[in-house]
Formats: C-alpha cells, sequence, structure tokens
C-alpha cells in the first residue's frame, strides 16, 4: 500500500507556491485536522502483502502534533523494517524536539524544502530562514535520519551561474542522500505571478533554467546521485520508494485535503470535507499508468506494459513506431529490446512524448 497524507497549513506562503497550504491556522484548526486524518488512516483496510509506503507531504506537516496518528498508522506497518515513512521538513521545523517526534512516530526518510542556499534568493521567495540556517537544519535532519533530502529550484530570477554553482556546492557539502530540483514554474495568482506581471521580476527563460538543470545534473552526478526520474536525484538503494510507486502505476490512497488518490479506476481528490471522485475507463487508466513510466530512468517496457494491461494491445504497434522514432531523434534510448528510456533531452521533454503517445 502507498499513502499520502496532506497537511496544509505553513507559516507563510512562499511567493511561488500554488500548492494548497494557508498560513494563520490556529493550534486548534490543525488538531482538528489530524484528528480528521487520524480517523480516514484508521479506517483503512487491512492491507494485502506488498510493502507500506506513507509519504506526508503538505504543507509543512510538522507544524502539527503528528503522534496521534502513530496509532492509527501502526497496524498498516506491518515489518518495520519494509516500511518506507517520508515527512517533508521545512527548514524552521528540523528542532532536536521535533525530529526525535518524528523518529518515534517511526518516520525514516525526511525531505527538507531547502529550495535555495543564496540569501538574496530565499529572501525573495519568502522561505523565512538563511541559507546558514537552512543548512544548519539538514545537518541537524542528516544526523538522525540517514535518509534525508532535500529540494532545489533551479531558474530563480536573479540567481547567476556563479549564485547557482555556489547553491549546488554548498548543498553537496552537507552530502544528502537525495535531491530534488525543480524548475521554477510561473505558477497563476501566485505573489510570484503578480509581480512578473508588474515588471517587479523578470522570470528566465527555459533555456537559463535547462541550464542550471544540466549544471545541477552534472554536480549531483559527480557526487554520486543518479539521475533517476525528471527532477529526482539520489544515491543507490536512497530512491524514494513512494514516488517510484507512483511512476510506475501503482495504486495510491490519498490522504486529506488536497491530496490526490489513484484506486483502481478511481481517482480521488481531497476537499474540506470528503473527496471528489471520478471513474476513468480501463483504457484511460493503462494509458495512464504505463506513460507515466517515461518520467523514470527505468523507462517504458512495452512488452511488460502489453502484459500487464492486456487493454493496451491496440496501441502498442503505434507506440512502437513513436518510440522508435523519438530514439531515432535522441530522445529515447532503446535500453533492451522494447524497452524505452529518455536521455537527458527526453527528461526535459517528458511532458511532450507522452502526450505525442497519448
Ligand atoms: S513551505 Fe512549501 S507548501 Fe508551504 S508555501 Fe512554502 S513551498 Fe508552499
Amino acid at each position: 500500500m502507498n499513502l499520502y497524507v496532506h497537511f496544509p497549513f505553513c507559516r507563510a506562503k512562499c511567493a511561488y507556491c500554488a500548492l494548497l497550504s494557508r498560513a494563520g491556522a490556529t493550534p486548534a484548526a490543525r488538531a482538528a485536522y489530524v484528528g480528521r486524518v487520524r480517523g480516514e488512516v484508521a479506517s483503512l483496510p487491512a492491507r494485502e502483502g506488498g510493502p507500506l509506503t506513507v509519504y506526508f507531504g503538505g504543507g509543512s506537516p510538522a507544524l502539527c502534533d503528528l503522534a496521534p496518528l502513530a496509532g492509527a498508522l501502526a497496524p498498516l506497518a506491518g515489518a518495520a523494517d519494509e516500511m518506507e515513512f517520508t515527512v517533508e521538513l521545512h527548514p524552521l521545523d528540523a528542532t532536536p524536539r521535533t525530529l526525535d517526534a518524528l523518529r518515534r512516530l517511526g518516520v525514516n526518510r525526511i525531505s527538507m524544502g531547502v529550495q535555495s542556499l543564496d540569501d538574496a534568493a530565499l529572501a525573495a521567495m519568502g522561505r523565512l530562514h538563511t541559507a546558514a540556517e537552512a543548512e544548519a537544519a539538514f545537518r541537524r535532519a542528516r544526523r538522525a535520519f540517514p535518509n534525508a533530502g532535500l529540494d532545489l529550484i533551479a531558474g530563480w530570477p536573479g540567481v547567476s551561474a556563479a549564485a547557482w554553482r555556489a547553491t549546488l556546492g554548498r548543498a553537496l557539502a552537507l552530502e544528502p542522500v537525495h535531491v530534488s530540483c525543480y524548475t521554477l514554474i510561473r505558477e497563476p495568482k501566485t505573489r510570484l505571478d503578480l509581480m512578473a506581471r508588474r515588471g517587479e521580476v523578470a522570470i528566465p527563460g527555459d533555456d537559463a533554467a535547462l541550464a542550471q538543470i544540466d549544471e545541477a545534473r552534472e554536480a549531483f552526478s559527480s557526487a554520486g546521485l543518479a539521475r533517476y526520474e525528471v527532477s529526482n536525484y539520489a544515491l543507490p538503494g536512497f530512491e524514494c520508494r513512494h514516488n517510484l510507486a507512483v511512476w510506475r502505476g501503482e495504486d495510491y490512497v490519498g490522504i486529506g485535503e488536497g491530496a490526490h488518490g489513484r484506486e483502481g479506476l478511481a481517482r480521488t481528490v481531497g476537499l474540506a470535507a470528503g473527496y471528489g471522485r471520478r471513474t476513468v475507463t480501463a483504457e484511460e487508466d493503462a494509458v495512464e499508468r504505463a506513460l507515466l513510466s517515461l518520467r523514470t530512468a527505468s523507462g517504458l517496457d512495452l512488452s511488460a506494459a502489453a502484459r500487464r494491461w492486456p487493454v493496451l494491445a491496440p496501441r502498442i504497434p503505434s507506440w512502437l513506431d513513436t518510440l522508435c522514432a523519438l530514439a531515432g531523434e535522441g530522445i529515447l534510448r532503446e535500453t533492451s529490446p522494447r524497452v524505452f528510456a529518455p536521455t537527458s533531452r527526453g527528461f526535459e521533454v517528458c511532458d511532450a512524448v507522452m502526450s505525442a503517445l497519448m
């Protein structure tokens, strides 16, 4: 079972963020939310086989007292050593007390939103912490959790090539076992979008952002962190199992406001109260699950996909033609017969590749 729980609370809204989260919730509101989530996790049916992955995302989950969830998660956990339990952590939450509480909850993986190690960029993002504070926070987290990674944003306005190189160097000096490096997206209605419309910031073009991603990929690779998904890099064995399960087409249960879920043909999204639910056809389901694998370094295995989803059979010949053509253009490479994985260029255009196959 793969379980995602969303916590929609933050200290402040970052300038670029379009995730479902809000600042200013009272302790009582956060406690009530944990109570809701606890009840929903407790009512999940016992899992049948397969390892458990749990991912607490947000928002800033550690703004909530997560201890009440321990009792609800325990029956799902089974053998603790096979469970991956990730919590997204804001640097300001990485206090010794919180880290200790997370360990007691059974958390064994931390994903810290560092975003930049450039003080001017952090201030413009509205992150509420300096680069030095983020470094100290990550060191504490890394000591408490051997499986600790960090997030960075490439393409932030005004970050020079030298400043980006410095951020990469400082990030790697922290010895993360995992890095997520996202290209800045100008999301509508964010503070960043408003500032760009007023002409107060100039958002770099795709080429500039991609140059930073290229530089990051090379730096991470030199440190042994291999790219295993469009935006994700890890030391061998430290890939995020929860996210890999999603990209490999497995089911995941989404709990909480703003959480998405995929269970069989059902797609769910958490609302302020209850869940929105829609049902896709068997073919839509198979196409979605199969194509997501093109985001990963393992790529799409056409023979395995045809066996797993017989409904795809009529599409396989035309997919094979398209995939071979993309391999001819250097966007994909055929790693073994009928298995196609993205090249570095392919990672940059994987959304377009998936659209072409749809
Ligand atoms: S802390 Fe994370 S979720 Fe919260 S506003 Fe900032 S980027 Fe968004």
